[in-house]
């Protein structure tokens, strides 16, 4: 585990500031080329806008409406790659489009756009699109049984796990010789006259300050890009439009689909299978406010109640239905368009100053292939010769492991308390280092439990955590690496036990954990705030 004295003091080739995927995604393809890497995150791993996703890999099938084709194709080719660079995190998603009476797209428009979607797939298709009657949508899908339908369109689309995906990229930098650290923040940067950049960084969690160099800065700093690419050029052109969007988690399943609806603000809302209910989402609204306060409010929850009411005609999604909310900020490249749901999701990579190149815009599908345009112009400005890029055949941690250790030879083999459940949650989880969790799971029977009846999460992953994942907080345990705020009841009834854990192993004080479990309980009455 790094931390700002692993990383101060030296000379770095890149240093890439921001610790969401793309960040993440920068790191490895140029450690992986043989530069001398680091990554900083002033708060912690997906912290931000990439642990708030839809957690969809998709191609968008909303921007053939503006006609993207270029956009969509690229995506449906990062989706497949996805696949199976991190097999036990992106997996495949059957989407049920389903038109009703008065519709602004009518039923053929949507079979010819969803063949369309599969054309541009090519042979990257998951499986060929499926057409229904409205008397079969009724049959399979209940919860549609009272809307005024015409018919469906069932097509393919992938659906990950946000958070994991942008840590295991993190760890699978270090891995290959990255340095990587949260709570480190980068407060000051210069130039100096050698074109090199020193730069100050502080650990957020002491204070502790430290300078360091770099031949290289990526801004990756999402939401803040322009503000970090202010420290040096204060008076720049801003470079990011602002949309808010958020989510709902409700412990209702609609359906093992994926179901699109159109919106009455002409978008597309999703109801997604997720754990043991659903994901409903997203809005789009334009953001002007601080960048450290974006929740739902009260009339986002209401406008995706609604929504959801009015296509299903009559299920009213209540308060008591919603474990809690979350909400992100799309960093979109600030173009012409002032409309943040008609602007285009693409990326846009700007080098100002030299040396200086900033990430606007983009897909967490498109991560990958954003990160390897990068790494290409920081090769070029260094002068050095191309390396190809080997992230699109190399697997992640989890998924590497899975395929040259393919976990069901251990299983069977641990003999434990462990519950079926918890097992199945791990395996998903941690895909092949399923086997270094277990290993300190048998350290005492105490590990292997559940924290609570209500949800499968064991005390070792907890330790897993601070051990392997680097987890300083019991919000970087609990948060980001167990999603313990989205369990029914928001794990308030478990928190508890896991800073009992962390205090252990951390030699915390008595102080210092109530200090944590307080942070943890106000961040779960924030985004819970308009639900009682
Ligand atoms: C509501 C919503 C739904 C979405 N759904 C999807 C989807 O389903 N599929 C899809 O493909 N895309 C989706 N996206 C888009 C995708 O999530 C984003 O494009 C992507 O996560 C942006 O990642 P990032 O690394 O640029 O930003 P972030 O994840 O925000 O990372 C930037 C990081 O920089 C850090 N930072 C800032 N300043 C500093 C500093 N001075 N020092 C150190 N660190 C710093 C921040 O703490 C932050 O963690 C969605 C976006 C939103 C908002």
């Amino acid at each position: 585990m790094a931390t700002l004295n692993q990383i101060a003091d030296q000379e770095w080739e890149v240093l890439v500031i921001g610790g969401g995927i793309f960040g993440a995604a920068v790191a490895r393809d140029a450690v992986m080329r043989g530069f001398k890497t680091a990554l900083v995150e002033r708060n912690d791993f997906a912290g931000e806008t990439s642990g708030r996703s839809t957690k969809l890999v998709h191609g968008g099938i909303r921007y053939l409406e503006h006609l993207e084709l270029g956009l969509v194709r690229e995506c449906l080719a990062e989706r497949t790659i996805l696949l199976t660079m991190a097999r036990h995190l992106v997996k495949p998603l059957p989407f049920l489009f389903p038109v009703f009476k008065g519709d602004r797209f009518p039923l053929p428009l949507i079979k010819l756009g969803t063949a369309l979607y599969g054309t541009l797939a090519g042979r990257n298709t998951l499986k060929t699109q499926e057409s229904f009657s409205a008397l079969a949508v009724k049959d399979y899908y209940p919860f549609l049984a009272n809307a005024p339908i015409q018919g469906a369109v069932k097509y393919y689309d992938a659906q990950m796990d946000d958070i994991r995906l942008c840590l295991e990229t993190v760890l699978t930098a270090q891995m290959e010789g990255a340095q990587a650290a949260n709570h480190t923040e980068v407060i000051k940067i210069g130039i100096r006259s050698d074109g090199k950049y020193d730069v100050v960084l502080k650990d957020t969690l002491s204070g502790a300050r430290g300078k360091t160099r770099a031949q290289v800065l990526v801004n990756a700093a999402g939401p803040w890009a322009d503000k970090l690419r202010s420290k040096l050029e204060p008076q720049h052109k801003p470079m990011l439009l602002l949309s808010k969007g958020i989510h709902l988690i409700v412990n209702k399943k609609f359906s093992g689909d994926a179901v699109v609806l159109s919106s009455s603000d002409k978008r597309i809302i999703f109801i997604i299978p997720w754990r043991e209910g659903s994901i409903i989402g997203t809005t789009d609204t334009p953001f002007a406010g601080e960048l450290e306060e974006v929740r739902a409010s009260e009339n986002d929850i209401e406008f995706l109640r609604n929504e959801v009411e009015r296509i299903t005609c009559g299920i009213r999604i209540e308060n008591k239905d919603i474990i809690t909310t979350f909400a992100g900020l799309r960093p979109l490249a600030a173009l012409n368009s002032g409309n943040t749901a008609k602007a285009s999701r693409k990326h846009h990579i700007y080098e100002s100053p030299p040396r200086f190149f900033s990430i606007v815009g983009g897909k967490y599908t498109t991560h990958r292939l954003i990160a390897e345009q990068v790494c290409n112009k920081i090769e070029h400005a260094l002068g050095r010769g191309h390396v190809r890029s080997r992230t699109a055949q190399t697997p992640l941690l989890g998924s590497f492991d899975l395929q040259s250790d393919p976990p069901r030879f251990y299983i069977p083999a641990q003999r434990s308390e462990m519950q079926l459940s918890s097992l199945k949650n791990l395996l998903c989880t941690y895909g092949g280092q399923i086997k270094k969790v277990l290993q300190i799971a048998n350290r005492s029977s105490v590990l292997q439990r559940p924290l609570s009846p209500q949800h499968p999460l064991i005390g070792a992953q907890v330790i897993y955590a601070i051990e392997h994942e680097m987890a300083r907080t019991l919000m970087d345990v609990c948060v980001r690496r167990l999603r313990l705020d989205q369990m029914p009841g928001c794990g308030l009834d478990t928190v508890g036990q896991a800073a009992d854990l962390m205090a252990a192993r951390l030699n915390w004080s008595w102080l210092q954990k109530e200090k944590e479990i307080l942070e943890y309980q106000s961040w779960v009455r924030q985004q819970t705030e308009f639900l009682f």
